[in-house]
């Protein structure tokens, strides 16, 4: 790349935001060759640029100048450092499609085809621009003579505001597709002020924003601020949650409250642990066995008291709980403080620690996992994923059956296996087999195996139970008034049509699995992992 900086001399290299602003500042013309990154120096046109520059002789008048795109950019050269750190600023650019666009539905299109190139829509909105926020968007464009109309054209209706980055690097080698549509003519109703980006100093991997509208002839329509610092203040402007939501990451860690804590104070706790934003996913109480007591206790092994500690962890319940939340293994970690109540209380009296210190122990009454790996490995040791059968029975319309499979993704189920099919009698009789002897048997068999039903594996811990308390009471109208939130009372017509199936225990469950999905998967959840 350093011979193609050596063959253009005539030219400047702009690869920086200040060089682009002092070029603006340029008087004369300026000539740009913004292309030559991909296409290599026109050869052709520089014999004739050197000879106009020659003739007129005048360095204030005529100026050259190349973009050059930053990875291009040779790596002793300061400003690639500068460009390169990979700060939030260089990895988005802000698109505003416009309210003409928005209006004749151009609006998806584009997206489509952004999305389609590649690039990834990070955050989006749809609104009518404020007179200000136009204003300043496009503040570059302020002294154009149809500024104003412009504005007002901004202001009167919808556009959409998009945070767009680049995708996967992979990715980035994506054919493009042919543009559309011919070159459109701007709008009537938009003013022809010329909207362009000052794509410049930005990190790229498969081409900027800006070109790529550029190619498909949708620029128009779409009008991309790329320049870091410019990105950042809008992205601060439009999404003031948005850079907050990229630096935190959802984790899981598993929490143990020790049992004399446990005994003591339980309920202050779990407040005190929901106020501090996370959900608890799972807990349950366990008197620990000496090796888990051993595997949780691992810094106080040097301790004199080391015996007498594990003695307490093992005679009584703790509660164990698997907690989620924004960045949860750390700040579970800092929140639950020092590993000895005597160092909380004198250096972080907010911590858990000092803030629930018992009499009786010198010890953190609290335990939080090591690393995430550590979280993933203790969950699944308390809280093995189990298999239950779950059925939507042939009664229920489709829009409920889209309801129920939401409501058993938000109780955390993961539905491992799913099927629509009429259920035969073998299968039918299997699941309602304890049935037999009842006066409403036949009629049991003949609603299940009246229409398609479908049927599910879902997996969680204590997946049997959980579903069943899901389901709610076998009678719809015991359900509404029981558990009014259950499937059976929203969605069952009678105790018959009840919506749902669930099996009753776990042997049951693996029985008809096996009978409609086949053998039980060789990585069978059932089985514990190793603390
Ligand atoms: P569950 O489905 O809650 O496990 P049961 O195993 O007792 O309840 O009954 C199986 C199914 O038989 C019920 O879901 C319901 O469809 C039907 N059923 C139960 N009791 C009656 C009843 N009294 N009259 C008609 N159908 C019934
Ligand atoms: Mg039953």
């Amino acid at each position: 790349m350093a011979s193609k900086k050596r063959e253009i001399q005539l030219q400047t290299v702009i690869n920086s935001q200040s060089l682009w602003d002092e070029m603006l500042l340029n008087k004369g013309l300026t000539v740009i060759d913004v292309y030559q990154a991909w296409c290599g120096p026109c050869k052709a046109m520089q014999a004739l640029f050197r000879k106009l520059k020659n003739e007129l002789n005048e360095d204030e008048i005529l100026h050259f100048v190349v973009y050059h795109e930053i990875i291009f950019v040779d790596s002793d050269d300061e400003d690639a450092g500068e460009a390169q750190n990979g700060s939030a600023d260089d990895l988005y650019s802000i698109a505003i499609i416009k309210p003409d666009a928005v209006i004749s539905k151009k609006a998806l299109e584009i997206k489509e085809n952004v999305m389609r190139a590649g690039f990834v829509i990070e955050a989006e909105e749809k609104k009518v621009l404020t007179e200000e926020e136009v204003r300043n968007f496009y503040s570059h464009l302020a002294d154009q003579p149809d500024f104003e109309d412009f504005v007002s054209f901004m202001t009167s209706g919808l556009s959409y505001i998009l945070v767009i980055s680049q995708g996967d690097e992979e990715e980035a080698h994506k054919e493009e597709p042919k543009p559309e549509t011919e070159p459109n003519e701007p709008s009537e109703n938009q003013p022809e002020v010329e909207v362009k980006a000052a794509s410049v100093g930005m990190k790229k991997k498969r081409g900027s924003l800006q070109e790529y509208l550029e190619r498909q002839h949708i620029s128009q329509f779409c009008d991309v601020e790329e320049n870091g610092a410019n990105v950042n203040k809008f992205i601060d402007i439009f999404f003031p949650e948005f850079k907050k939501m990229k630096t935190m990451k959802l984790q899981r860690t598993l929490a143990l409250i020790r049992p004399d804590l446990c005994r003591e104070n339980q309920e202050d706790v779990l407040k005190a642990i929901q106020d501090e934003g996370f959900k608890i996913l799972m807990q349950q109480q366990i008197v620990l066995s000496e090796e888990e007591a051993k595997t949780l206790c691992k810094e106080y092994e040097q301790d004199d008291d080391f015996e007498q500690i594990i003695q307490n962890m093992t005679s009584n319940p703790s509660l164990v709980l698997a907690l989620l939340g924004n960045n949860g293994l750390t700040r579970w970690k800092q929140l639950l403080g020092p590993n000895y109540v005597e160092d909380a209380k004198r250096y972080l009296p907010e911590s858990l620690c000092a803030r629930f210190a018992m009499e009786t122990s010198p010890i953190n009454p609290f335990y939080g996992s090591d690393s995430l790996e550590a979280a993933e490995r203790e969950i699944q040791y308390f809280f093995p994923p189990q298999n239950t059968l779950a059925v939507i029975k042939p009664h229920v319309p489709n829009e409920y059956k889209e309801e129920i499979l939401k409501s058993i993704d938000e109780a955390g189920f993961q539905v491992t296996q799913m099927k629509e099919i009429l259920l035969s009698q073998e299968i039918a009789e299997k699941i309602y087999k304890n049935l037999k002897g009842k006066d409403f048997y036949k009629d049991v068999l003949k609603m299940i195996s009246g229409g398609p039903s479908v049927v599910m594996v879902l997996t969680k811990w204590n997946a049997v139970i959980e579903w069943r308390r899901l389901m709610g009471p076998t009678d719809p109208e015991e359900a509404r008034l029981l558990s009014p939130n259950s499937l059976r009372a929203r969605f069952g017509k009678n105790i018959l049509n009840n919506a749902v199936h669930g099996a009753s225990n776990i042997y049951q469950a693996e029985d008809i699995i096996e009978k409609l999905f086949g053998e039980p998967d060789p990585e069978n959840p059932e089985e514990n992992s190793n603390l």
